[in-house]
C-alpha cells in the first residue's frame, strides 16, 4: 500500500519552513510521496491579495523539482470557484491508479480552524490528519498544545476522541486518526517573504534561491 501525504496550502510563495516540515513529516511517517496543492481562491484569504495561481505554481515546480518524493498538483486550480480540501481528497482517492492510503498534512494553526470548512466532518471520517506542531518555549507548551487539540477534537468534530500516547494520535472509532507530530520551528511565513521583498530585501536562506529569483523576474510582492 503507497502512502501519500497532501500538503494544502496557499504558498504564496513556498519557503523553507513548508519544506523542511514536509521533509520531516515524510520520513516520520514513510510515506512515498507528499503532493503539495495550491489553492485556487483560499476560502480564508482575499483573493485580490495572493499572487497568480500560475505563479505560485511555479514556484512549488521550481522548489522540488531536485526531490523526486515532493510533488505537485494543480487539481485545485483547475476547479472553478473556491478550494476544499473535501472535493481535493475526494478526486485523489477517485484517481488513484494503485492501493493508495492518504494523509492530510496541516500546521496546528489552520486545523484548529477546520470548523469552518465544507463538509469538514466526513473529512474526518475519510483520511488520518498530520497535524504538524512547532517545539514551543517550555514543555507546559507542548502539554498545552495536545490538550488544546484534545478539547477542540471533542468540542467541534465528535465526542469520543482519545489520546493514544504509543502513537502520539487521537483516535475515534468512526473518525481517522489525528496525528500530531512536532516540526523543527523555523521562524518563516510567506507573509515575512512577501514584507521583505516589498522592503527590497533580499529572502535568501528562506526561500529556494530559484525562487527569489523567479519573484525577481516577475516582479511579484512589489
Ligand atoms: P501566510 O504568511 O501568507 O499566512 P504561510 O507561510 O503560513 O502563509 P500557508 O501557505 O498559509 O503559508 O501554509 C500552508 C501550511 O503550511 C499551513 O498548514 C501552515 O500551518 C504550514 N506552515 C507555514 N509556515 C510554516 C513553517 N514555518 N513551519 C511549518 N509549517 C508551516
Amino acid at each position: 500500500m503507497k502512502r501519500t501525504g497532501l500538503f494544502g496550502g496557499t504558498f504564496d510563495p513556498i519557503h523553507f519552513g513548508h519544506l523542511r516540515s514536509a521533509y520531516e513529516v515524510q520520513a516520520r511517517f514513510s510515506l512515498d510521496r507528499i503532493c503539495f496543492i495550491p489553492a485556487a481562491v483560499p476560502p480564508h484569504k482575499e483573493p485580490s491579495s495572493v499572487a497568480d495561481a500560475e505563479d505560485r505554481l511555479e514556484m512549488i515546480r521550481m522548489a522540488v523539482s531536485d526531490y523526486p518524493q515532493f510533488c505537485v498538483s494543480d487539481v485545485e486550480l483547475k476547479r472553478s470557484g473556491p478550494s476544499y480540501s473535501i472535493d481535493t481528497v475526494k478526486h485523489f482517492m477517485a484517481t488513484r491508479t494503485e492501493p493508495t492510503l492518504f494523509y492530510l498534512i496541516i500546521g496546528l494553526d489552520a486545523f484548529l480552524e477546520i470548523n469552518t470548512w465544507k463538509s469538514f466532518k466526513e473529512l474526518f471520517r475519510l483520511v488520518p490528519f498530520i497535524v504538524m506542531t512547532r517545539p514551543g518555549l517550555s514543555c507546559r507548551d507542548s502539554g498545552d498544545k495536545v490538550a488544546a487539540l484534545y478539547n477542540f477534537l471533542n468540542a467541534e468534530i465528535s465526542g469520543g476522541y482519545s489520546f493514544s500516547s504509543q502513537d502520539s494520535c487521537y483516535i475515534h472509532e468512526a473518525n481517522q486518526p489525528v496525528y500530531v507530530f512536532e516540526v523543527s520551528r523555523m521562524d518563516i511565513s510567506s507573509t515575512k517573504i512577501r514584507e521583505l521583498t516589498e522592503k527590497g530585501e533580499s529572502i535568501c536562506f528562506l526561500a529556494p534561491a530559484k525562487v527569489e529569483l523567479f519573484i525577481k523576474s516577475r516582479g511579484l510582492y512589489r
